[in-house]
């Protein structure tokens, strides 16, 4: 989107407004529990908010039903904290990467004029890069540590979803987390990050170090920081492209993947950057694969962490103890079958995953 001077101001207020109300459902959930051991539920925060306003007037500028969106963000974040075993929800700060507001309803899109009209803030000049059709739910309004202006549309489009398609062994691929490449699969191709993302990876460490040298809080460390914001908004999108292009692809080609579920406590115990990146990035194209073979009726298939794939002789089964990290290939000693550890690995999770598919999580 591309809003007016008037209209940027707007929707910092929007996003102010909307992390106050976050934070302060948040800080009355806590104090209620701590209290009395109670919950109080979003439809009690939303009661308290006539009141709120009247204290902070500056609150009454911004759309309500935007503010009753914050505590319904709030709500799912618990949910996704009991049910997900996800993280407890955080107080928002104003330093996040990425701050946001939802409108629930009451919007209204022109495809001819490429205007959305917001409550509150009125229309907005926006680039919509297609059509759709269906009942219109929740939009989301961001703007990234750049300056730049998103709006996303939820839309119910009342198509049910396609019926999984049969799968076997020839239609149904391995997929393995590689070291030295992106993925490994069990045909024996290897996929490697994009020219393009790897150069802005190895940018970005010049980058950080530049930066922790600047003195914390001095004028030359803030100047720093704009390149290293603008940066990490070209890697997230170079790495966007690159996974919807490659889950589209693996989606399309095949019935079904067969991938190894992430080791999650392994990974939050692994500070070092690159490993950081590259978990956080396998995590967020299992993501896209998920969703793109639910779309296309095909079927994901996850093998537990335990199995250990890379030291099983993918041809006659024998178990290789003496295996190490460093081993990049290895000849089976029971039936001499020279392997490429990566490969054998993913030919390892597509039999493990057809074997037993009715013991682990499709
Ligand atoms: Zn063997």
């Amino acid at each position: 989107m591309y809003p007016n001077k008037e209209q940027k101001k707007l929707f910092f207020q929007h996003f102010g407004a909307c992390r106050f109300i976050y934070n302060w459902g948040l800080e009355n959930k806590l104090q209620t529990y701590a209290s009395d051991g109670k919950s109080i539920s979003r439809f009690t925060l939303n009661k308290m908010l006539p009141d709120l306003k009247s204290e902070h007037i500056w609150l009454k500028e911004v759309n309500s039903q935007s503010l009753q969106g914050a505590t319904l963000n709030l709500d799912n974040a618990f949910t996704h904290f009991f049910r997900e075993k996800k993280g407890f929800p955080k107080f928002k700060s104003r330093k996040n990467p990425v701050q946001s507001f939802s409108v629930p309803q009451h919007y209204n899109v022109n495809f001819e004029t490429h205007r959305i009209k917001l409550p509150k803030i009125g229309w907005v000049k926006a680039k919509l890069h297609r059509e759709y059709e269906g009942i219109e739910k929740t939009a989301t309004v961001s703007v990234t540590p750049t300056g730049k202006f998103y709006i996303s549309i939820l839309v119910e489009d009342g198509q049910e979803q396609p019926v999984a398609q049969h799968f076997d062994e020839n239609t149904t691929v391995g997929v393995d987390v590689g070291i030295k490449d992106f993925a490994i699969l069990s045909n024996g191709e290897k996929i490697d990050n994009p020219r393009n993302l790897k150069k802005s990876i190895f940018r970005m460490k010049v980058l950080q170090r530049r930066l922790s040298r600047k003195q914390k809080g001095s004028n030359n460390r803030n100047k720093a920081k704009k390149p290293v914001a603008k940066l990490h908004e070209k890697i997230h999108n170079q790495r966007n492209d690159f996974q919807h292009k490659l889950s589209f692809r693996l989606v399309c080609e095949n019935q079904a993947i067969a991938l190894e579920t992430l080791n999650v406590a392994g990974m939050l115990k692994n500070h070092r950057l690159a490993q950081h990146i590259s978990d956080a990035s396998w995590s967020s194209f299992v993501t896209k694969l998920e969703y793109k073979a639910q779309r296309y009726g095909k079927t994901i298939i996850r093998i537990g962490r335990f199995e250990p794939s890379s030291r099983i002789c993918s041809k006659c089964g024998y178990y290789n103890r003496d295996l190490t990290l460093a081993d990049r290939d290895w000849i089976c000693p029971d039936c001499g079958a020279h392997h490429d550890r990566d490969i054998n690995a993913a030919i390892n999770i597509k039999k493990f995953a057809l074997d037993k598919q009715n013991l682990i999580g499709i």
